[in-house]
């Protein structure tokens, strides 16, 4: 089925500002809460709300078979279940409707209140029900860069890291939707130089991990597997995810079984899930893999992205600071990879499960996706430009992720991913 959402010559008759992140040819999909404090599945052109719950009332989507309250929920769960076919119909028929050439809703002013709202009417909420959270570790750079921070330059890269997709086990009650405030965590640390005893207390060293994610619909039954040349059937779209770490915590209990409540306390995403589908004209092949992976991990063909990813740290009181630029594309393994290598012992991936990428570090220092690596675990202090230092976040602290992809002839974004750190409540 053609994607003539995609259509870059298509405009809407909703205003949308040059370099806006959601021209009509992005359709993201989202939930909100209108300011009749209604929660709707919605969509969003320019600064526009668009309340697709609404508008399958009024029987814009009568063409589609979909049930009739499918968008009429807190979640885009069952949405995400109905599958690629249904999702890009859609797609297809939302850009129709919203076409500049297109008078069925345009020309109907009851209509339009009904469905139609101001960004800053709307509170965005979690766009979906996470089930299942996985966290990989998909980055050569940053694997690299947090292994000799942690284990020194000789074991920096473990013997596994170039043949299979590292990930574990996340937590998804504590994703929360961007806006929400943090709180920096409590908890224990390596004993100081001399000492038996751990350390207590506020977190020291938070961070940010730059990641973006991916939800998936219903992929397998348990005990099959997802083969890599389907993977990317299973994915719905990628979201903008800052997941939050406390580094003293992850040092001291990492080992033996790997990352827990230096990881758990939250992980921030962006509101809108930009569909793959929408991604299409940004397709670039992975960085080369060598040695090559085992055949259920080969695909050829452009499986990445083009997504430059941006963040920046707000002190309260003053202005943000750029810390970092880095690019999904420089991630090691792929979406498609990663999909493969979760189910094949037999795995079951539901809709609404979520995958992390793992934090995203390019080749150069100021790409790195976390202030672990921008400040060498703070041996080199970020400058920021009011003229104090960071070497991690500090309480009141806002940081600001950025995601998009952008060509001569559009521009896809994902909008903003942002939390401020509370301090800890003892
Ligand atoms: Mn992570």
């Amino acid at each position: 089925m053609l994607i003539t959402a995609n259509n870059t010559n298509r405009k809407s008759w909703l205003n949308v500002d040059k370099g806006s992140d959601f021209p009509i040819q992005n359709i993201p999909f989202g939930v909100f809460l209108t300011r009749d404090d209604i929660i709707t599945i919605g969509t969003r052109i320019g600064d526009y709300a668009i309340d697709l719950g609404a508008m399958h009332q009024l029987g814009y989507f009568n063409e589609i078979p979909l049930t009739d309250d499918i968008f009429l929920q807190d979640s885009l769960n069952d949405f995400i279940a109905d599958g690629r076919k249904t999702w890009r119909l859609v797609r297809n028929r939302i850009a129709e409707v919203f076409d500049t050439t297109n008078g069925e809703l345009r020309d109907n002013a009851v209509h339009k209140d009904k469905i139609i709202f101001r960004m800053e009417e709307v509170e965005m909420q979690l766009p979906v029900e996470i089930g299942d959270y996985t966290d990989f570790y998909a980055s050569k750079e940053h694997a690299t860069n947090v292994g000799t921070l942690f284990r020194g330059a000789d074991n920096a890269l473990m013997p596994n890291w170039l043949h299979v997709p590292i990930g574990y086990h996340g937590r998804s009650s504590s994703i929360v939707p961007s806006g929400t405030p943090i709180r920096r965590p409590l908890g224990q640390s390596r004993p100081a130089e001399g000492e038996s005893t751990p350390g207590f207390g506020p977190s020291k060293l938070l961070d940010f991990e730059l990641e973006m994610a991916f939800i998936t619909t219903d992929a397998n039954k348990m005990g099959k597997r997802i083969k890599i040349e389907e993977a990317e059937e299973y994915i719905f779209g990628i979201v903008l995810f800052n997941d939050w770490s406390a580094r003293d915590i992850q040092a001291w209990e990492y080992q033996p079984l790997g990352p827990f409540l230096g990881k758990n306390f939250a992980s921030t995403i962006s509101p809108w899930i930009v569909t793959l589908d929408a991604l299409e004209p940004f397709r670039v092949t992975n960085p080369s893999q060598e040695p090559t992976p085992l055949p259920y991990l080969q695909l050829e063909g452009k499986n990445s992205f083009d997504i430059n990813l941006q963040v920046g740290i707000k002190p309260k009181g003053s202005k943000e600071t750029i810390v970092a630029n880095s690019n999904f594309k420089y991630m090691y393994w792929t979406m498609a990879q990663q999909l493969a290598h979760h189910t094949v012992n037999g795995c079951n991936v539901r809709a609404g499960d979520m995958m992390g990428s793992g934090t995203i570090s390019g080749p150069t220092p100021d790409s790195y996706g976390s202030m672990l690596e921008l400040t060498w675990r703070g041996a080199n202090p970020i400058k920021m430009d009011d003229g104090t230092e960071r070497k991690f976040i500090n309480d009141k602290d806002t940081v600001i992720m950025r995601a998009y992809s952008e060509n001569e002839e559009v521009r896809i974004g994902f909008g903003e991913c942002v939390g401020k750190i509370k301090p800890t409540k003892e």
